[in-house]
């Protein structure tokens, strides 16, 4: 056993999963002389990596919120990125991750995918990611689109088009197809029929009264 951190990891060389190749470490910008080289395999993409470099590539990643894993090396003889997303058990394999390592990447990805997920979407606008500050109102105002078009620009937090008709409103806007899945499922329910005669379709006790039928 090794400690943690302490000594380099490095691959197996009997491990016949794995492509193993005789190419410089890809993402090392100034890799060792070929006496010195460290074993390195073949991504799915093509470049060589060794487990510390994925490591350490990936882990920054992390560290800047971004928790898709993209292979950063130049594509051959060009100035572009490779820029191939690698899954996780991918990175996971071949970074040869220890299981504290995996215990945190795999917290720091849930993090960032589920805040990405909660509180940014993208304004259908100019495509970056905005975030909504009242939960309760689906019109969210992009304040990049709105300086470049000199008047306000709301986008909407369902439908994730253009705003369109009153707010704030949290069930939905006046785009054709903007529905609420939750909403909408619970009017399908066959309690509705019986709780609308009572309460009125737009009642918001109706949504209690099917909840708890
Ligand atoms: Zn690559
Ligand atoms: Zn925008
Ligand atoms: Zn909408």
């Amino acid at each position: 056993m090794t400690t943690p951190g302490q000594e380099e990891k490095r691959y197996d060389p009997r491990d016949t999963t794995l492509k193993f190749v005789n190419k410089p470490d890809a993402l090392d910008a100034f890799p060792p002389e070929d006496g010195d080289r460290c074993l390195c395999a073949e991504m799915s993409c093509g470049h060589a990596v060794t487990p510390q470099s994925l490591t350490g590539w990936c882990r920054s990643l992390l560290d800047q919120g971004q928790y898709k894993f993209k292979c950063p090396a130049l594509k051959d003889g060009t100035v572009k990125k490779c820029d191939k997303e690698w899954s996780y058990q991918e990175v996971r394999r071949l970074a040869v991750l220890t299981a504290s390592e995996m215990a945190y990447f795999e917290e720091r990805m849930a993090r960032l995918a589920a805040t990405e997920y909660c509180e940014f979407k993208t304004c259908p606008g100019c495509k970056t990611h905005v975030e909504r500050e009242d939960q309760s109102n689906l019109s969210v105002m992009c304040t990049i689109c709105t300086d470049e078009k000199k008047k306000v620009y709301n986008f909407c937090w369902q439908c994730l088009k253009e705003w369109k008709g009153a707010a704030p409103r949290s069930d939905r806007c006046d785009n054709d197809g903007c529905i609420n899945a939750v909403l909408e499922l619970l009017k399908n329910c066959k309690t509705t029929a019986l709780s609308e005669e009572i309460l009125g379709p737009q009642d918001p006790l109706l949504h209690l009264v099917v909840v708890y039928t």
